[in-house]
């Protein structure tokens, strides 16, 4: 009795399924938006007295006052440049 080969069972290569992404890790990236974002600054209003430096007995000004406006104009400090508020005067801070 002839033994007949046993037919090769050819299992396809099984595709690998792209997997998908997990809505629980969607959901779990973190949030930016925080609470206290949208509080309200307290801002601390600075009077007269904030444009002077006290050294001892002697007072010096804080800030640089304007060219364009001569003494009695002082020149809002910002992080790169001084600006006049009366004549919009800008001198840029070296850097
Ligand atoms: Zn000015």
């Amino acid at each position: 009795m002839p033994v007949k080969p046993a037919p090769k069972k050819e299992e396809p290569a099984k595709k690998e399924e792209a997997k998908p992404v997990a809505a629980a890790e969607v959901a779990a990236a973190p949030k930016k938006a925080e609470k206290g974002k949208h509080e309200k600054k307290h801002r601390v209003e600075k009077g007269v007295h904030a444009m002077y430096k006290r050294e001892g007995d002697k007072v010096s000004r804080a800030r640089p006052t304007c060219e364009r406006c001569g003494p009695g104009y002082f020149t809002a400090d910002h992080h790169d440049r001084y600006t006049c508020g009366h004549c919009g005067f800008t001198r840029y801070k070296p850097k």
